[in-house]
Formats: structure tokens, C-alpha cells, sequence
């Protein structure tokens, strides 16, 4: 036999086992095993899930927790691993998030009925796409399993999340960009292919983003029909079975609670990209990837899980209809009016746990008695919530569900455990038999005292006691003076003799013995068998338990924006036909809030005839930001969200693209110039005239020539052939003069110089900027002031003020200069390969010290 060798101790392996040898328990624990080889098998065994083998050495490993032995009838030890059933969740849960499988297997029956070993068997598998818990989940973010099919030239993508039951599909063109950013867009954890015959695109999605891949050839048929039998399309159809194949026979759950498919049509919203979604911090910071600051950090004032998720997908999907974001602004416009109402239903809602999940948990999780208290109190102020709704005249409605209300407050113990085998599940009174087993249970003092009566009354036995010890049981005791009236028709028998008493026993006192010692035991089961039925009522009620879920995540979502609108002074927009930008006093709703200065609002007037404002500035002055505050007013417009401004006018866009900062994609590995380019391309490629770009200093990644060069070609390009709405910021003030050409408009960040020191007033204003500032920022940052002074003298020459060559001047020691023409310095070579027209400030002093240098030598 061979062993694996860990920390010097040696572990026999699964497959090298003598099969033969086994106890009865192993060889079953084996025969599970080997249907699920790929996935960590947590065995229950008790109060335990335990692994064994090489899931229990990795199990080990990776929670930290010991590593022990089991006999299991061969001469070594199994390795054994175990978690406890109470507490297994933060470790499925750390499991699943690094990726591994977990098949919990279970015992199918009752320890007690078991003839030989228990009955087990695997209930479920749960892998990163499919958890259910919602305790393992963040509650604003869907949690998205997908199936990709490669089906005539173009990828279908059938994707879901089981925890809320829902199910899309969407098709993306044949190009790995578009699926990728389609994947990255949707969050999706894991992923079923077909086959792998794109190893590289299942490599890449693994590896740079951590998405678990499958391959299953599989397509489960006879089953959820109703799903698909409306769909013309077959590859939707084959989307729909190849999912579901792998959810339903390899994971094993019940998905019942998916109602029904949505096909996602992506023209009906506003397209953006990764780098936008990235680059705007819709989701996340750009720098710490975190939720906090982000726009919807700002925008989610929901109170239930489900509003949450609902607005995180508002804001991903814009709309593009104005009918239906008109209809937005008018329910936040009566929220506002009617703001009693909606302070009532914020108040309401807070009492609203995550239904959706909570359904997911009914159809394919271990659903507990805490759990369906969660589901009662969220029924409880249905119907006040929808008689607010009625008021307000939105169209939310559903049926609020108080039959079953009713039958969870009649039937659910307030305070239940975790576990469903431990009692304390259904309250008094909702089953006879519960409460007559509760009270033999809990009345056995009476029941002596009531049958010691009954008994004297029957036999004229005087001192006749019922009594109890652990060893007999009940007894009924007649001292040695009374025993001669002990009469055959009695029934009793005796037992045992004492010195001064006998004990009898009695039929009926037997039956109602075992009765009293099994009532624990059947109360336990009762209440379970009680809570199933519970359970499956519950189940009966699922889709419409959806339906109340969606209504309440809309009613919850709209409620925060006008919050939001509220706190924030939003604005209502006002939507145009013609493509016609006028912000009065636009603001960056996030760097309003969280930086320390006041924030400078400004406008944003973009005319029919003009595409492009050309924004100057110098450094820090707030360029990105303005060109930022435009997209995600309009991003916030399209959501049906009020927007940050004083008054705005905006037409609808079909797509942003953004090319802003550097948003180096440091995991790809790609460069700085080749990402910025990539960007760019995927903006000129696929803009139409009603897409808006962002460009934010193109060209700045590449040398000087370089960077100008592109940059005006690009700008010239994009203003002519694709004549959509640009903002396009830049240092190269040379493009200043493009303003010459149709559509095209210099505006500029103001600052200004008192004493020497620049000051931002981050106010936009017509024209272009005359100067960079470049040194000023430089003296902001701290340079030594002997350099900047030199910086200063360098410009001056530069700027054709001053004849006086600075180079000459400050090397005049180390060069001998009067015949210039004989020395060749590799000062004045440097210099002479330096166009002073075409470098940018943060250039010209990365020269001149490399001229310092130079000049030591
Ligand atoms: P640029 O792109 O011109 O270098 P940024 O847009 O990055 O400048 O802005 C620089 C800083 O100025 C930011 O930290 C931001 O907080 C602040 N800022 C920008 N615009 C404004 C504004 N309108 N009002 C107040 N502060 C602003
Ligand atoms: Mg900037």
C-alpha cells in the first residue's frame, strides 16, 4: 500500500483502499464517494459531517481544523476530518469560495428505524454559482450561474441565479471581447460549457478571473418544460437544458421556484462597457475596489435585500425608453408629494426580510423554522404596503398572501433552533396530537397524581401510591398492612417486594409509561413531520411568494431614489427628442459628498451642432471630473433617477464608452499605451451618432509626437464620422485650434495665480486655457524651489520671452562654450532633440533633470 506523506504522518489514499476489509459504514461512505469523485463529500455521520480520505487531509488544510483518524476495519487508521452540523456553514462557505465542490450527503432515515447500516445519501452539491443560503450571500448582488453555448456563429448565453430563482438569456456575437465583458458585466461566478474546445478561453476565464468552469455535454430532457415550451429558438431552448442539467442532476436541486425565462434584449438599454462601468466607480472603486463610494453606494437607500439588487440592476441596465423612465420620475415625483406615505412604507419595509432568497431556500436549501419566521413577519405588512401601494396608484400588485400568513403565526414557534430535529418548531395549539404529547411529556407529576386518585377510588385502597425509579419505571405500591385487598380483577402484577410494601405494575399503567418516555422522542418528530407540511405549503405558494418579492424590490428601489432625490437635491430631468445637452449646475454626486471642499457645480451645454467640447486645463483642476459627472448624470437620467444639477435637458444615449485615467489592467498584463488604445478603438468602433464619449487625455501613455498625433486624428475622426456627444480633455494645447472645425468647442477649466501659487476654482468656462500651470502644480507638489526657479528661467526661453539660452547659462562651468561648434555635449545633444512646442510641463521637467544630470557629469 502507499501512503501520502504529510507533516511526516502518513495517510493511506482512497483508490489503494482493500475494499473487502471495510466496515459496514466505510464501504458505503466508498459507494457514494465514488459517484462524486471531483467534489468534497461532507458524510453525515451524527452531529458530524465528516471527510475522509484526501477530503480530509485537504479539508484540514484548508480550515485550519485537525486531522484525525477513524477505524474503519483495515489495520491504519482513515484520515478523518470533521465539521460540525451546527456550524457548517462559514465552512461550506470558505470552501465554495475557493472554488471546490461540496456534495452533502445525508441520512435518509431516522437512526432508529435503520435495520443495519443508516440509509445516506447525497441531497445536494453546492458549488460558487449555485449556493442558496442566503447567509453565505451578499445581499446586493445576484449571485449568477450561466451555461455558454457556442450555437451558429453566435454565443448563447443562459444564465441564473438559483438563490432568487431567476433566469435570463442573452446572446452575445462570436467575439471573445463582447463575451468576456458581457461574463465580467453579469458577475457571473460559474460556468458550464458544452465542450472545451476553446481551452484558451476557459483558461483565461479560470485563471486572470477566478470563474469556476464546467464541462458537461449534457442536456436534461422531461423536465421544467413550461420554461421552454413558448420558444421558437432552439439554441434558448438547448441554453435552458444545458443549465438546468447540470443544476437539477449533477448539483440535485429543486428549481421550481424559476417561474419563468427572460430573454435579455441588450439594444433595450444603454450599453457601457467594462472600463466605463470601471471608470465611472459605478460598483466599485477604481483604486480599492470597494463598494463604499462608489455610485451605488451613494444611491442605495433600500431596505430590503431585494431593492437592493433591484436598483444595482437599474443602474447596470439604463433604460432607453422614455415612456418607461418617465414613468420612474413620475412615481419619485409622488413619493416626494406624498411623503408621509413613503416615510410609512420605508418604515414597512424594513420589516421585509430577502423573500426572493427565502423562496430559494424553500425550493433547494435547508429551509428552518427561523426562516419561515422570516417569511411570516415579511407577509405581515403586506397588506398595508399594498393598500400605500393602491394609494400612490402604482402598478405593483399581487395577492398578499394572509391565508398563509395566518397559517405561519398559528403554526411557528417564535423562538425555534436552527436544527429540525430538536422540537420547539410549532407552537400550542396548531395540532391536538402535538399538544397531548406535549402534556403527558410535560404533566407526568399529574398524571401519578390524577392515577394514584383514579386507582384508590377503584380498588378502596386507602394508601395506594404511584411511584417511579429509573430502574422499574412507574409502580404502584400498597403497603404490607393493605395487601391482602389486592384482588385479581385488579390486573396488577407484582414486581418486587420491599419490607414494608410490594410494587405492582398495571397494563394501563405500562401503556402510559411508554407513552410519557416516547413522547419526546414523537413530539420531535411530529413537529418535524409538521414542519414539512408547513414547508410544502409554502412551496404551493412559491411563485406567487415571487411575484410579492419583485413587487416589494421595485416599490423598494424607487422608494431609495427618492430619497435620494431628497437628500442629494436632484433634479427631475427633462427628456429630449433632439440630441441637445443643457445641465445648469451639474454636479459629481460622489465627490460632492465625500470631498472636503465645497463643491464648484458647473454647466454642460452641448447644442445640436456642437459633438465636441475640448477640455483644457491644468492638472487638478477637475477636468476628469466634470467629463465623469456628465456620464453618470446621464447614466442616473436613464436609470430614472433625478440628477445632480439645478436643472437638466438630456436626450436618451444608446451607449457610453469611456477612456478615462489609468485604468491599467494590471491582471491581463497588459500596458498602459496598449490598454488606453484598446479602449479607444472599442469606443470608435462600435459609437453611434447617439453614444457618448469620454476621452480623458488619449495619447498621454506614448512620446509626445505620438500622442498629439493620435490624439487629433482621433478627435477629428470621432467629430466627423461618428458625431456623437464627446468630451475630450487634453494637455496637448496645440489641439486648441481644432475649434476651427464644425462641431467642435474649447471649453476650460479655470484657475488662476495669486503670489505665485495656482488656485483651482474647478469652474468650467468657454474658450481655451493659455496656459498649463504645469510648474505651479509642480510647486504644489512639494519640488525643491531651486529647481522650479530654474524650471521657471527654462520656460521663460521656451516661451520666446527671454533670448538668453538657459542651458548655456547653467553650464557654462563645465562646458567651454565659446566655440560651441567644436563641443559636442550631450547636454545640447538632449537639447536639441527637444521640440518645446510639443512637450508637456511633467516632460519639461523630467528633461531638465535628466539635463542636470547630464550636466554633473
Ligand atoms: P484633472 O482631471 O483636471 O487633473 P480631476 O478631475 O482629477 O482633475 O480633479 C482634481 C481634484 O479636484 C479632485 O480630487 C476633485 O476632488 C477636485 N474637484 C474636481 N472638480 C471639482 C469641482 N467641480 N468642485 C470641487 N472640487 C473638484
Ligand atoms: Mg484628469
Amino acid at each position: 500500500m502507499t501512503f501520502v506523506i504529510i507533516n511526516d504522518v502518513m495517510f493511506m489514499k482512497r483508490c489503494e483502499v482493500d475494499r473487502s476489509k471495510l466496515s459496514p459504514g466505510m464501504r458505503q461512505y466508498m459507494e457514494i464517494k465514488d459517484q462524486y469523485p471531483e467534489e468534497l463529500l461532507f458524510f453525515r455521520l451524527g452531529d458530524f459531517y465528516e471527510l475522509f480520505f484526501e477530503d480530509g487531509i485537504l479539508c484540514s488544510r484548508e480550515l485550519e481544523l485537525t486531522l484525525t483518524g477513524k477505524n474503519a476495519g483495515l489495520e491504519e487508521r482513515v484520515p478523518m476530518c470533521g465539521v460540525p452540523f451546527h456550524s457548517v456553514k462559514p465552512y461550506i462557505e470558505k470552501l465554495v469560495n475557493k472554488g471546490y465542490k461540496i456534495a452533502i450527503c445525508e441520512q435518509l432515515e431516522n437512526p432508529k428505524d435503520a435495520k443495519g447500516t443508516v440509509k445516506r445519501g447525497v441531497i445536494q452539491v453546492i458549488s460558487k454559482g449555485t449556493i442558496v443560503d442566503y447567509e453565505m450571500l451578499k445581499a446586493y448582488d445576484n449571485n449568477y450561474i450561466a451555461s455558454i453555448l457556442d450555437i451558429n456563429g453566435m454565443y448563447t448565453i443562459t444564465y441564473g441565479d438559483i438563490s432568487t430563482g431567476s433566469l435570463y438569456i442573452l446572446d452575445v456575437i462570436k467575439d471573445k471581447d463582447k463575451l468576456i465583458n458581457t461574463i465580467l458585466n453579469l458577475n457571473i461566478k460559474e460556468i458550464i460549457l458544452y465542450e472545451n474546445n476553446d481551452v484558451e478561453l476557459s483558461l483565461l476565464l479560470k485563471n486572470t478571473y477566478g470563474i469556476d468552469i464546467t464541462i458537461s455535454p449534457y442536456y436534461l430532457e422531461n423536465q421544467y418544460e413550461y420554461l421552454y415550451k413558448d420558444l421558437k429558438e432552439m439554441r434558448y431552448i438547448l441554453g435552458i437544458k444545458h443549465l438546468l442539467y447540470y443544476v437539477v442532476v449533477k448539483e440535485l436541486k429543486d428549481v421550481s421556484h424559476i417561474r419563468e425565462v427572460e430573454i435579455v434584449n441588450p439594444l433595450e438599454y444603454l450599453e457601457m462597457d467594462v472600463h466605463t462601468i470601471r471608470n465611472l466607480e459605478l460598483f466599485e472603486t477604481l483604486r480599492l475596489k470597494e463598494r463604499t463610494y462608489s455610485l451605488i453606494w451613494l444611491l442605495d437607500k433600500t431596505k430590503t435585500a431585494m431593492g437592493s439588487r433591484m436598483l444595482k440592476s437599474w443602474l447596470s441596465n439604463p433604460l432607453k425608453d422614455k415612456k418607461e423612465i418617465i414613468s420612474r420620475y413620475d412615481m419619485i415625483d409622488k413619493l416626494r408629494q406624498e411623503f408621509i406615505l413613503k416615510d410609512e412604507l420605508i418604515t414597512e419595509l424594513d420589516e421585509v426580510y430577502d423573500l426572493e432568497r427565502l423562496c430559494g431556500k424553500t425550493m433547494c436549501g435547508n429551509l428552518n423554522a427561523r426562516d419561515v419566521l422570516q417569511i411570516k413577519r415579511s407577509l405581515k405588512v403586506l397588506p398595508s404596503i399594498l393598500d400605500k401601494i393602491k394609494k400612490l396608484g402604482f402598478n405593483f400588485t399581487f395577492n398578499d398572501e394572509q391565508e398563509l400568513y395566518q397559517l405561519l403565526e398559528k403554526g411557528i414557534y417564535e423562538e425555534p433552533p436552527i436544527g429540525l430535529r430538536e422540537g420547539f418548531l410549532i407552537k400550542d395549539g396548531y395540532n391536538k396530537e402535538l399538544d397531548e404529547l406535549k402534556e403527558i411529556r410535560s404533566g407526568g407529576k399529574e398524571f401519578i397524581a390524577s392515577l394514584e386518585e383514579q386507582e384508590r377510588k377503584r380498588t378502596g385502597i386507602k394508601n395506594l401510591k404511584v411511584g417511579y425509579t429509573k430502574v422499574f419505571g412507574y409502580y404502584i405500591e400498597i403497603s404490607k398492612g393493605q395487601i391482602s385487598q389486592v384482588k385479581d380483577e385488579f390486573g396488577y402484577e407484582r414486581r418486587q417486594t420491599l419490607t414494608n410494601c410490594e410494587r405492582f405494575i398495571s397494563p394501563a399503567l405500562k401503556e402510559k409509561e411508554a407513552m410519557i418516555l416516547n413522547a419526546e422522542e414523537k413530539i420531535i418528530e411530529l413537529e418535524y413531520n409538521l414542519f414539512m407540511e408547513i414547508k410544502e405549503q409554502i412551496k404551493k405558494e412559491i411563485f406567487n411568494l415571487k411575484d410579492i418579492a419583485n413587487s416589494l424590490a421595485m416599490l423598494d428601489a424607487i422608494i431609495s431614489l427618492a430619497t435620494c432625490a431628497d437628500e442629494y437635491s436632484l433634479v427631475r430631468p427633462e427628456i429630449l427628442d433632439e440630441r441637445r445637452i443643457e445641465i445648469v449646475g451639474g454636479r459629481h454626486p460622489v465627490v460632492e459628498r465625500v470631498s472636503k471642499n465645497e463643491y464648484v457645480a458647473n454647466d454642460c451645454m452641448m447644442n445640436e451642432d456642437v459633438n465636441t467640447l475640448l477640455i483644457t486645463g491644468p492638472n487638478m483642476s477637475g477636468k476628469s471630473t466634470y467629463m465623469r459627472q456628465l456620464a453618470i448624470t446621464i447614466i442616473m437620467a436613464q436609470m430614472g433617477s433625478f440628477v445632480p444639477a439645478t436643472s437638466a435637458k438630456l436626450p436618451i444615449f444608446d451607449k457610453i464608452f469611456t477612456r478615462i485615467g489609468a485604468s491599467d489592467d494590471l491582471v491581463s498584463g497588459e500596458s498602459t499605451f496598449m490598454v488606453e488604445m484598446m479602449e479607444a478603438k472599442n469606443a470608435i468602433v462600435n459609437a453611434t451618432s447617439d453614444s457618448l464619449i469620454l476621452f480623458d487625455e488619449l495619447g498621454r501613455g506614448t512620446a509626445t509626437y505620438d500622442g498629439m498625433s493620435l490624439a487629433q486624428a482621433i478627435l477629428e475622426y470621432v467629430n466627423k464620422e461618428i458625431a456623437c456627444k464627446t468630451l475630450f480633455s487634453t494637455h496637448y494645447h496645440e489641439l486648441t485650434i481644432l475649434d476651427e472645425l464644425k462641431g467642435i468647442k474649447n471649453v476650460h477649466v479655470e484657475a488662476y495665480l495669486k503670489d505665485g501659487n495656482v488656485t483651482f476654482l474647478h469652474k468650467v468656462n468657454d474658450g481655451a486655457v493659455d496656459k498649463s500651470y504645469g510648474i505651479h502644480v509642480a510647486k504644489l507638489a512639494g519640488m525643491p524651489k531651486d529647481l522650479l526657479d530654474r524650471a521657471e528661467e527654462i520656460l521663460k526661453y521656451y516661451e520666446g520671452n527671454d533670448k538668453k539660452s538657459p542651458v548655456l547659462e547653467n553650464t557654462q562651468v563645465a562646458f567651454n562654450f565659446d566655440e560651441p561648434e567644436d563641443v559636442s555635449s550631450p547636454v545640447l545633444d538632449k537639447l536639441k532633440d527637444v521640440d518645446p512646442l510639443k512637450i508637456t510641463p511633467m516632460d519639461a521637467i523630467n528633461i531638465l533633470y535628466e539635463l542636470k544630470e547630464l550636466s554633473k557629469k
